[in-house]
This record gives C-alpha cells, sequence and structure tokens, in this order.
C-alpha cells in the first residue's frame, strides 16, 4: 500500500496568502471519523492535516491507544481507501515542561518515533518553559527558545534532508493568572521567531495564547458552554507584527471545540491563521452516536469515567466532557471492532461536520492550490 503524506511545509507555503484555514483533526477515535473527514476533504478538494499529540500518542499508546506507527498506518490506509493525495501527518504538541537533559532525550527517542512512522510535520511545545524571574522578554522566553532550537534541530537531522512542517508555540494555550487569560503579546511572538529564525529555525505556523482552551469548556456552575472567548484583535495584531517585521510565519489555532461555525466563517482572520486545530469535537460525536446506538456500551464508558474521575462537586457532565479522553485507551477494543452500522452512522457524521468546517475555515479547493504549488 501507497502512503505518502506531504510534508506539512508543502501544504503550508502553498495556502499562506490563500485567506484560508486548513483544518487540522486530532482522530483520537480513528474508526469512522478518519474516513469521514478524507472523504469531506476529497469531496471539497481541501487539504488536510491529521494530527495526535504527545499526550495522545506516544510509544506506549498515549491516552488514545495508539502508537505513532498505528496513527500512521491506520491513517494510511483510510487515505489510501477514499483516494486522497493532499494531506500531511502531523506530530500535534510535542510537549517539554521541565527542559531537563532526561526530558529532552525522552521527547527526542519519541520524535524519532514519529519519524520512523512516517510523520511529515512537529509542532514542538516548549511554551511551559518560561522564565519569571526574567527581566526583558528575551530572558522570559529563553528557555522556550533553547528547547525549541535543539528539538528542531534535531527533527532537521533526523529527516536526512526531507522537507518537513514546523511549528512552534509561545505562550502557553489556556493559562490563566488573577486576571484572566495570559494572552501572547506581538512583541514576544516577534521575539520569539526571531530568535529561531536566526538560528536558522524556521517554523511555518506559530500556535499563540489567544483566548481559546483545550477540550470541552464549562461555565461555573459545569455547564457545558460554547467558546467565543478567542480573541481575534489580538491574533490580527500577532500576525500584523510578524509580518512588519518579515519574519514568514502565521498562527495556528488550538482549540476550537466548541467555537461556533458561523464565529469562524465570519470573524476568524483567514489567513493570519492558517492551521486550526479540531480535536475534542471528533471524539464527542462519537460518544454521541453511542449514546444512540450502542447505549450499553456509552453507560459504561460515562460510568468507568464518572468512578475514576469524579471531583466533590462537580456536575457529571462536566467530569465526562474533561475526563473521557481517558477511557478511549480504557474501551479501546469494542471502540476499535463497533459494528457495521454504528461505524457509518458515525462515518456520515463526521463527514457532515468536517464539510462544515472545511466551508467555514474557506479550504475547499485548497488541495488543488497544493497540487499548482508541487508542479511550480
Ligand atoms: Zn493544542
Amino acid at each position: 500500500m501507497e502512503c505518502n503524506p506531504l510534508p506539512g511545509s508543502i501544504i503550508f507555503n502553498a495556502v499562506k496568502d490563500k485567506n484560508c484555514i486548513i483544518m487540522a483533526c486530532n482522530t483520537r477515535i480513528i474508526p469512522g471519523v478518519t474516513k469521514g473527514i478524507f472523504r469531506a476533504a476529497k469531496d471539497l478538494d481541501s487539504a488536510i492535516i491529521i494530527e495526535l499529540a504527545k499526550s495522545e500518542c506516544d510509544q506506549e499508546g498515549g491516552y488514545t491507544g495508539l502508537t505513532p506507527a498505528e496513527l500512521s498506518m491506520r491513517t494510511c490506509a483510510v487515505a489510501h481507501e477514499v483516494g486522497f493525495d493532499i494531506w500531511a501527518l502531523h506530530a500535534d504538541h510535542i510537549g517539554v515542561k521541565k527542559g531537563t537533559v532526561e526530558e529532552l532525550n525522552s521527547v527526542k527517542e519519541l520524535i524519532a518515533a514519529q519519524i520512523k512512522a512516517g510523520f511529515t510535520s512537529f509542532a514542538i511545545d516548549a511554551s511551559h518553559l518560561f522564565n519569571f524571574d526574567g527581566r526583558t522578554l528575551a530572558e522570559e522566553l529563553a528557555p522556550n527558545i533553547d528547547a525549541t532550537i535543539e528539538l528542531a534541530r534535531f527533527i532537521e537531522s533526523e529527516m536526512e534532508g526531507r522537507d518537513f512542517g514546523l511549528e512552534a508555540e509561545v505562550g502557553e494555550i489556556g493559562r490563566t493568572d488573577e486576571s484572566g487569560m495570559v494572552l501572547t503579546t506581538p512583541d514576544e511572538a516577534v521575539i520569539f521567531v526571531r530568535s529561531l529564525n536566526s538560528a536558522g529555525v524556521h517554523p511555518q505556523v506559530l500556535a499563540i495564547a489567544n483566548g481559546s482552551t483545550h477540550g470541552n469548556i464549562f461555565d461555573e456552575d459545569g455547564n457545558p458552554i460554547e467558546q467565543v472567548s478567542i480573541d481575534i484583535q489580538q491574533t490580527r495584531a500577532v500576525a500584523e507584527a510578524l509580518r512588519k517585521n518579515d519574519l514568514d510565519v502565521r498562527i495556528a489555532q488550538h482549540g476550537i471545540t466548541g467555537t461556533p461555525r458561523h464565529l469562524i466563517a465570519e470573524q476568524f482572520p483567514h489567513g493570519d491563521i492558517i492551521k486550526g486545530n479540531v480535536g475534542t469535537f471528533w471524539m464527542n460525536l462519537v460518544w454521541d452516536v453511542l449514546e444512540e446506538k450502542q447505549p450499553d456500551l456509552y453507560e459504561r464508558i460515562w460510568d468507568w469515567t464518572i468512578t475514576n474521575y469524579a471531583v466533590e462537586g462537580k456536575k457529571d457532565i462536566e467530569i465526562f466532557g474533561k475526563n473521557s479522553k481517558f477511557a478511549v485507551k480504557q474501551f479501546f477494543d469494542e471502540i476499535y471492532s463497533l459494528d457495521e452500522e454504528t461505524l457509518s452512522v458515525i462515518e456520515d457524521r463526521a463527514y457532515e461536520e468536517a464539510g462544515e468546517f472545511i466551508r467555514a475555515f474557506k479550504s475547499d479547493g485548497t488541495a488543488e492550490i497544493v497540487r499548482e504549488y508541487m508542479r511550480a
């Protein structure tokens, strides 16, 4: 079976001035979901990215139960079956939390496994490394910059001359302090990217903290709410500062689950943002279908999550919304042996929803743009 995900760099460079956002899907649950997404991408001729983060997928399987090799193999099989060519396999949040030699070495082992599995794009996330005692922005960002450079150079050497996509992250997504969300400033983004560039590291996309939160979100009473907190103005300001400083990088938007599609279509700065991560949404979709089609399995997933993650004073719906991701590995065998009918409902729904996202992201037709870019 031939399987050739494209280098992420080719997709990012081809679309960077086309006022669109390429959807990156964290397919924590592959059955039905991945095929629906690929079918929508094919019908709308939209480039697409499939990704999982280090927490979701590592050599031990992460919380999805998938190793990099399994994610790659299963995704390639679907791409091949659907017959769609313009996609990249991306390593989301290659997280660095401490920056110690031991940690960086273990992260490098993960990266080596991802490269061996055929990943073509990588997001280094050292945003947790922040020097709170720094006197200048450069000093504050130094630990993040140093770790990002070290890992980017490692990827480059392991890729042995092949092109690859690169995403870096400045400002921890979803971080809050006493005054609320901590947002990445234009100056931080400029200093960060300039420092990487002077070390020969050139990410095509930059993840910033701009008001989004990963996963499902809830109000103070534990009721699920839509996400309307992404700070569009700040995002534009960061993108503009990067452009003004001749830094050839666009924004990667994380944490889109829960954001109304009309808001994405009407207000997102397409072209400033060129990568949009949609993760938890796909898992929610599977849970919804199981609740209808496999109520017994759904109930066991629900009970397992509540039993293991209940917190005093929190509603079950919030406990489930925030922790059911850990049930994916627990119920792996059942999820991966669903009957044809359930699978086809998941697939059709994923197809519809992926189409809605692609239209809101205005990425329909981008696959042909990428093909032309490769021919030129
Ligand atoms: Zn993220």
